[in-house]
This record gives C-alpha cells, sequence and structure tokens, in this order.
C-alpha cells in the first residue's frame, strides 16, 4: 500500500501548529511518524481511532518552580517537568535530566521516544521523561541535594511506584537519585521503588550502571553477527564519557574492539592505539570522581585533544554516539560513511539530525537507532521494579544474561519489523512498527480514553 505524499506533510503540520517552538518534538516525531505512517495506511483501525496523534499528545504535562539556595545564601530559581506521556503499557517509566539545555521541547522529545523505547524492551512500562534547566556541573554536594531536595517537593506529588517511576538520565546519576529518593522517602513515609537507579542498599539493581553502554553494543554485536561478522579488530569511535559512554567502551574493549575516541562538551581526544582498560579507567575516575575535563587525559597518556570538535570526521569501522541529541549533523554522517564506517548503533537519545539517518540508510550501513539500541537501560530499570515489588534482588548472572536476552529480543523484533528486499534491514523503520503495535493495540482494547 502506498502514502499519500502529503499525509506525512499534513500530519506534520498539524503537529507543529499544535506544538510550536519545539523543534526537537517535531523532530522526534516525525522520525516515528515516517516509518508509521506507511504501516497504518492498510490498517483503518489505527487510522479511524487516530492512535498516531494521541500517542503524539502527551498524557499530562507538569511544570514547576524549583528555588533552593546556593553555598553563599543566594536563592535560585529554576524550572523543574515531567511529561508523562503514556502509560498504556504500564507506569510512566523514564529519565530525569538536568542540564542547561532542557526545555519542554527535549523533554517531550524524550518522553515521546521512550514510549516506543519501553515497549520495544518487552517489559510492562509505559513512557514519560522529567527533568529540569538546573547545571550540577561546578555546585558543591550540599547545592545539588538542596536542589534534588526542592525538585522531588513538588514531583513527588506526580510520581509513584504504580504511576510513574523516574530513573536517572544527563546530570543525574547516583548522587541525585540518592537525594532524591531520600526527600521522597520522607515526604510520603513510604519505602518503595518510586525510583530505579538507586544504590545498591537501598534497592538498586545490580548492572544498572552497565546496562545502557553494554546494551548498544549488544545491539551492534546482534547486527554484525546477522551479517557474519564481529567486533574483533575493528576501530570505533564513542563520543561521551559519561555513564553510557564508559559501559559502552568498557564492553567493545572485551569484545575485541579498539576504541579510539571519547569526548566531553567541551571536545574530544583521539588515541590512535586504543583507549585500553587502564586509560578507560582514568577516564572514568576523572568523569566520576574528579569531575574533571577530558582534555586532562593529554597529560595522563598519549593522545590528542581537539577543543570544541567532535569525533566524527575520524575514519572508522563503527561509531557510537553517546553524548546527547543532535550530534551527529548531515555532513558528519555523509563523512562517516565516506571514510568507511560500516555500522552505527545510537548510545545517546536521537543523536543523529534527520539528514543524518537519511544518509545511514540509503547507504544500507548498519544502523540501529537509539530506541533500540539504548534501551538495555531501562530494561534493566525494568528488571529493578520488578525486585523492587517482589522484595528481592536478582545475582549478576542472571540479571546480565536477562539483559543480553532483551537485546536480542529487540534485535530480532527489529528484523522482523523491519526486513526490506535483498536481506536489507531498516532497523529504524523495524523499531519504530514493533514499539508501536504493542502500544497501539492496548489503546485500541480501552476505547476512547
Ligand atoms: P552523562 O551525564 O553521564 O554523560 C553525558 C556525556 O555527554 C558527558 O560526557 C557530557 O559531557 C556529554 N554531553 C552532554 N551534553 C552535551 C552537549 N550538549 N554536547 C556535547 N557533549 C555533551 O549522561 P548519560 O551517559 O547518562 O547519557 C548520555 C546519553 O544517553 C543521553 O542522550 C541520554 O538521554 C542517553 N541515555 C542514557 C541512559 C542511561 O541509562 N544513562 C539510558 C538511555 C539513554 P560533559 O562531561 O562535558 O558534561
Amino acid at each position: 500500500m502506498t502514502v499519500a505524499a502529503d499525509d506525512l506533510d499534513t500530519f506534520m503540520n498539524g503537529l507543529k501548529r499544535r506544538n510550536p517552538g519545539e523543534p526537537e518534538f517535531h523532530q522526534a516525531v516525525q522520525e516515528v511518524a515516517g516509518s508509521i505512517i506507511p504501516f497504518i495506511q492498510d490498517k483503518p483501525k489505527y487510522i479511524k481511532m487516530r492512535i498516531l496523534e494521541r500517542l503524539a499528545e502527551p498524557d499530562r504535562v507538569v511544570a514547576f518552580r524549583v528555588c533552593w539556595e546556593d553555598d553563599e545564601g543566594n536563592i535560585r530559581v529554576n524550572r523543574g517537568y515531567r511529561v508523562q506521556n503514556c502509560n498504556a503499557i504500564g507506569p510512566y517509566k523514564g529519565g530525569i535530566r538536568f542540564h542547561p539545555s532542557v526545555t519542554l521541547s527535549v523533554l517531550k522529545f524524550l518522553a515521546f521516544e521512550q514510549t516506543f523505547k519501553n515497549s520495544l524492551t518487552g517489559l510492562p512500562m509505559g513512557g514519560g521523561k522529567g527533568g529540569a534547566d538546573f547545571n550540577p556541573k561546578g555546585k558543591s554536594d550540599n547545592e545539588v541535594m538542596r536542589f534534588c531536595q526542592s525538585f522531588m517537593t513538588e514531583l513527588h506529588r506526580h510520581i509513584g511506584p504504580d504511576t510513574d517511576v523516574p530513573a536517572g538520565d544527563i546530570g543525574v546519576g547516583a548522587r541525585e537519585i540518592g537525594y532524591m529518593f531520600g526527600q521522597y522517602k520522607r515526604l510520603e513515609n513510604q519505602f518503595t521503588g518510586v525510583l530505579t537507579g538507586k544504590g545498591m542498599e537501598f534497592g538498586g539493581s545490580l548492572i544498572r550502571t552497565e546496562a545502557t553502554g553494554y546494551g548498544t553494543i549488544y545491539m551492534m554485536q546482534d547486527m554484525l553477527t546477522r551479517v557474519g561478522d564481529g567486533f574483533e579488530g575493528k576501530t570505533c569511535l564513542v563520543s561521551g564519557s559519561g555513564n553510557v559512554a564508559q559501559y559502552a567502551a568498557e564492553k567493545i574493549i572485551q569484545l575485541g574492539g579498539k576504541v579510539v575516541t571519547m569526548s566531553d562538551s567541551s571536545g574530544f581526544i583521539h588515541v590512535p592505539g586504543g583507549i585500553d582498560e587502564e586509560k578507560l579507567a582514568y577516564i572514568i575516575d576523572l568523569k566520576n570522581v574528579k569531575r574533571g575535563r577530558l582534555e586532562e587525559a593529554t597529560k595522563q597518556f598519549e593522545c590528542t585533544y581537539h577543543a570544541g570538535e567532535r569525533p566524527w570526521n575520524v575514519p572508522c569501522d563503527l561509531a557510537f554516539p553517546c553524548a546527547t541529541q543532535n550530534e551527529i549533523s548531515g555532513a558528519e554522517a555523509k563523512a562517516l560513511i565516506k571514510n568507511g564506517c560500516m555500522g552505527i548503533s545510537e548510545g545517546a537519545n536521537m543523536p543523529t539530525v534527520q539528514e543524518g539517518i537519511d544518509a545511514f540508510i540509503e547507504s544500507k550501513i548498519l544502523f540501529a537507532p537509539s530506541k533500540a539500541a539504548n534501551a538495555g537501560g531501562v530494561a534493566v530499570s525494568g528488571l529493578e521494579m520488578s525486585q523492587n515489588s517482589a522484595r528481592i534482588s536478582w545475582k549478576e548472572p542472571e540479571l546480565q544474561q536477562l539483559l543480553r536476552d532483551i537485546m536480542q529480543g529487540i534485535h530480532d523484533n527489529c528484523v522482523e519489523y523491519g526486513a526490506e528486499q535483498g536481506g536489507y534491514v531498516n532497523y529504524l523503520k523495524g523499531a519504530n512498527i514493533a514499539g508501536f503495535v504493542k502500544v497501539a493495540d492496548a489503546m485500541l482494547a480501552y476505547g476512547v480514553v
């Protein structure tokens, strides 16, 4: 069945009219709608019940003032949000981001994406996302604590173990989750699994920290295996040096690949000989404990530092964007292809602009979109929820196997819905459709709600 050429335009024009000034949200919806609109053309039940339109309208958006006092006694004011996009298949679930670039548009894009991603994991989780335009960089632990407590003082009304279960994201790691969980517990007088990514002492799950990065690499491993290839000896570009990037790099090294770049928001390091376990341990300590800049690595081991640049012009076999949205431009995507890159697996959310995605798909290189490739983190968060509900904790080997199986399942689901003539798999189409079908069928069952 073919689609009228203007169907996507008509849909997007309506969405843009209803959501002015939200470019990231428009971009995320357009990427999904481009797969879904052709798919539903011969399925009137989805069209008649306006499922796509309903999914692109969040169930609820909460915005609130967050006041806190800095160490000098000044009163600071930030804005907090929670976007609850869709709870058709389970409680809202999705991270909290603390970064100065946080806007409603960014969180609506992330909550929308999360709905499809969570569905793909096969676990019962709806989609949500939250955050604040607060910058934890350069703040003392006490300032971060006061901010987190103030943020949770409002957020606690809107979340709960069966309602909405937030997790970490950019700028929100174990420290911030601890402060927020402590405040929730104090306000509600309940010890429940209301946040994931918790410390092991208070209900956290083993391997949650590693899960997103590992999962991104497992996705690539499955794509390579399908075409009779593997990681051994492959030159890999990684961007970012936070949670996702660190464990993506670790898994690449374990599988025999060579990681030649990592980055932060100031620039990237190029290590032609490869980042080994020792160098990676230094980077992890630098970013997580010293909270320093990646440039400092030049004093520790041989590498070049490229201020204000991204790594995508370095020749490679495989690339793993693990920093933030829109970090691969159309030109950079074309440079990757031209320089021989054969596969991309997106650890970050929406790291590639639409023009870049189009280039990857047109060139038929392996391309795993974020909603499939980085779903390992939320999958283990889903397992943390189950452990909290049952008041148990699974052992590491069981969890490692569950993560591996979930990623394999996501890969296979993408192949089922994304296989095209000639053996090419459009993983973007596969992920979008596989994620959509489960949520859409649940929505149909509920009627018009
Ligand atoms: P972290 O805060 O741990 O690390 C983020 C990294 O990206 C840092 O190296 C940071 O540099 C860099 N970065 C942040 N913003 C920018 C920017 N505007 N330009 C360039 N570099 C930037 O976050 P995570 O590793 O948790 O998240 C990374 C990505 O993965 C995000 O897109 C997130 O949504 C996604 N993701 C994370 C999951 C998780 O489990 N953590 C799950 C699924 C997706 P600097 O040190 O200078 O700040």
